[in-house]
């Protein structure tokens, strides 16, 4: 049984199952999550408890095949025990470290824009996998912020990404709070409504890219499974009940997506939503053929003029391929 990959309800249950006190898994979180301290030096427990969990609990970080870091942006290579490899970003912030946690070996959504998007997905990552990007990354800086971000569509894998954020919301362990966590999906809508069964809070990111579906059905095939109606619908519903502000990613391509009557359209597409749109420069890939747009700013001052809050996504990371839609976990 892999650690990481436990809720604390989980664990406890394990723990009761295996003989032992169910009180347990909470001086577990707490000695291994919050202070850090391996099984074998919890002062706390037996030997005998420790020798017997030990025997079952493996606790291995995968292994770390490179460590790119420009200062600003690390990029680690990660490589799991099955031999498949991931990628996860450490960003610097200058309000604390960010970091871009994979969910998928691979991705199945095929976005035309994005690099991760040409690998085929190979298998989900478990909870575990996505918590040990974290305490990888946690030895180069206190994390701050969780983005679900990196390769892979997080609700293609819903039940694994749910145990990881209650996992990293458990305030026994990480205890990220419900704003320093933020999901980004493609559009998946049924999972989309699955969200509130989620224990522990987040905000939601949808990446819409295209205000109409002839357009996004091009750039995104998943908009010809779940429609842009279906996708505003279901999102108004999640921002409603959830008392969330839902934030929509627009990446801006060069005579695709990027003229003054989009922008019109997305601001009469999300009318009423609260929410807010972020504009992410395009990050060129090797074989996507798009080009980042040179008219940001005017579709920047039509939504502002349409009363869209928007702002633009800071860059990370391109220098060494760190970029959004640039992971690829390739050596
Ligand atoms: N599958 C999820 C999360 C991963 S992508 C999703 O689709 O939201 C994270 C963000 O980066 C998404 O908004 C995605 O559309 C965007 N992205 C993908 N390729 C990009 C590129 N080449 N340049 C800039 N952003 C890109």
């Amino acid at each position: 049984m892999y650690f990481y990959d436990l809720p604390l309800h989980k664990l406890e249950d394990y723990l009761s199952l295996n003989g032992q006190n169910k009180a347990k898994a909470r001086i577990l979180y707490k000695s291994i999550y919050r202070e850090k301290i391996s099984l074998g030096d919890i002062s706390v427990l037996s030997a005998g408890t420790k020798e017997s969990l030990l025997k079952n609990l493996s606790f291995t970080l995968p292994h770390i095949i490179t460590i790119q870091d420009d200062g600003e942006t690390a990029k680690a290579l990660l490589k799991m025990p099955d031999g498949n490899k991931t990628e996860t970003v450490l960003m610097r912030h200058r309000y604390g470290a960010g970091v871009c946690v994979s969910t998928q070996v691979g991705c199945a959504m095929s976005c035309a824009f994005c690099q991760s998007g040409k690998l085929k997905k190979m298998r989900n990552l478990t909870a575990g996998e996505m918590v040990s990007q974290i305490l990888v990354m946690s030895s180069l800086e206190q994390i701050a912020h969780v983005s679900v971000m990196g390769i892979g569509e997080p609700l293609d894998n819903f039940d694994n990404v749910k145990s990881f954020i209650e996992i990293i919301s458990s305030p026994y362990g990480l205890a990220f709070g419900e704003r320093h966590i933020t999901l980004s999906t493609c559009g998946i809508v049924p999972m989309i409504r699955r969200l509130p069964e989620i224990n522990g809070g987040f905000n939601l990111a949808v990446s819409l890219h295209a205000p109409d579906d002839e357009l996004r059905n091009m750039l995104m095939p998943v908009n010809k499974r779940w429609d842009l109606h279906s996708l505003i619908e279901a999102v108004k519903d999640f921002s409603i009940s959830q008392c969330k502000r839902i934030a929509f990613e627009y990446i801006l391509l060069d005579g695709i997506n990027d003229s003054t009557e989009h922008a019109k359209e997305l601001a009469e597409l999300i009318n009423g939503i609260n929410c807010f749109v972020n504009l992410i420069p395009y990050n060129e890939t090797k074989t996507s053929g798009f080009r980042r747009s040179k008219n940001s700013d005017s579709f920047f001052d039509q939504l502002k003029k349409e009363g869209v809050n928007t702002i633009f996504r800071r860059e990370f990371g391109s220098g060494i391929k760190a970029a959004c839609g640039q992971l690829s976990a390739e050596l």
